[in-house]
């Protein structure tokens, strides 16, 4: 039961964001409202640079930090490990600094330790920094559950440079995810579905708050998307970029949360069904080719899917299946459409069946397809 169950309004966020150039350096003014034994768990791309950077920036404050390598797969019993390993240390405020699973291992060891939670993401790739809950695997990397916390994280803290610096196909993908944001939420508020404010407890109906963020995430996306890439390519910063971020990581956040997901998920949960050619695309590359299908299955007027294919098409998200190295078989389409519905079609306003979804997919692959001959751009970022 997807449909709220109650007339309550609820509303979800991390407790503080900041947002800036050079603000890792700042961590220790953060972390010292919380306590002076400070933990980080640091993806292994950046753990050589940035511990030395962290332990230079904590010398003489009176604070210590301990920084531990994130090494694989976010697992229960990883998770534990860690936590075991610092009883004794006992830090007040457990940082978590990299991509998404490293950001999860962080606020499964924070819950276990009772300490703060401080999320840094090193690309502005996903929504999920801001949200309140880990994605548990095996070691085998398959999909176990979701744990969910009591509190969004304590504080979120990007550091625009490091976003400038990641690679560009991040900032990309993050669009993607951020592109679904609005049309999702809008799904799920005509629908009257429950929002994932305590979602293991049922959900709130969504906020005004909620939608207008959603709403402007999309707005920010429009006026900045392509302006926000000319700054990532040169790894500078920009207005436009730090607008583009914060729609990435704050308002796409906050915007699922608060409203639900909706068909452009689904197509992307669908997508894993096909698993070797699902780990060659990022997340946001699926939702945001999810976007289009949900636009095309909703019957979305044309000027409004003029607008977001343009958008794609200009940034280097994914137009068509091709461009997530997905052969149109109707054995593929019909195994994404069926798998689909392990997600969120219920939260659309009306009956999905999954000949609506097959129908969907074929038909905005076509529409991907013109679209590249028509205007002859840039290949995807996938492709390039
Ligand atoms: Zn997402």
């Amino acid at each position: 039961m997807v449909r709220v169950t109650k007339t309550t309004r609820g509303w979800s966020s991390p407790a503080k964001y900041y947002q800036g150039p050079g603000e890792i350096d700042k961590l220790p003014s953060y972390t010292e409202l919380f306590g002076k034994k400070v933990f980080a768990v640091i993806d292994p791309f950046f753990y050589k640079d940035l511990t030395a950077r962290l332990e230079k920036a904590y010398a003489g404050t009176g604070s210590e930090i301990k920084t531990f390598q994130y090494e694989f797969e976010v697992t229960d019993e990883r998770i534990k490990k860690i936590s075991d390993s610092m009883k004794d240390y006992a830090p007040q405020v457990v940082i978590g600094i990299g991509g998404g699973k490293t950001l999860d291992t962080a606020k499964g060891v924070a819950d276990d330790l009772d300490a703060a939670t401080i999320i840094v993401p090193t690309a502005a790739s996903t929504d999920a920094p801001a949200i309140g809950l880990s994605v548990i695997y095996t070691e085998e990397h398959e999909h176990v559950r979701a744990r969910f916390y009591v509190n969004d994280p304590d504080i979120v803290l990007v550091d625009s440079q490091i976003i400038a610096d990641a690679p560009v196909r991040f900032l990309v993908s993050g669009m993607g995810d951020a592109l679904s944001t609005v049309f999702e939420a809008r799904a799920n508020i005509k629908s009257d579905s429950a929002n994932f404010v305590n979602a293991q407890a049922g959900g709130f109906r969504s906020t005004k708050s909620g939608r207008m963020i959603a709403e402007l995430c999309y707005d920010i996306l429009m006026a900045n998307g392509i302006k926000a890439l000319y700054a990532a390519q040169n790894h500078v910063v920009t207005e436009a970029l730090e607008d583009v971020i914060e729609a990435n990581v704050l308002m796409s956040g906050l915007g699922v949360e608060n409203n639900g997901c909706a068909g452009a998920h689904s197509i992307c949960e669908g997508i894993s069904i096909l698993p070797e050619l699902d780990v060659k695309t990022m997340h946001g590359e699926k939702v945001g080719f999810g976007t289009l299908c949900q636009m095309i299955l909703e019957n979305t007027p044309d000027d409004l899917i003029d607008e977001v294919i343009d958008f794609c098409g200009q940034i280097g998200l994914p137009l068509t299946l091709d461009d997530l190295f997905i052969p149109n078989t109707d054995e593929n389409v019909r195994a994404i459409a069926k798998h689909s519905f392990h997600s969120y079609w219920e939260r659309e306003p009306f009956l999905v069946t999954e000949d609506d979804v097959f129908a969907a997919i074929k038909a905005t692959d076509q529409m991907g397809r013109e679209y590249r001959e028509t205007y002859n751009i840039e290949p995807a970022y996938t492709r390039r």
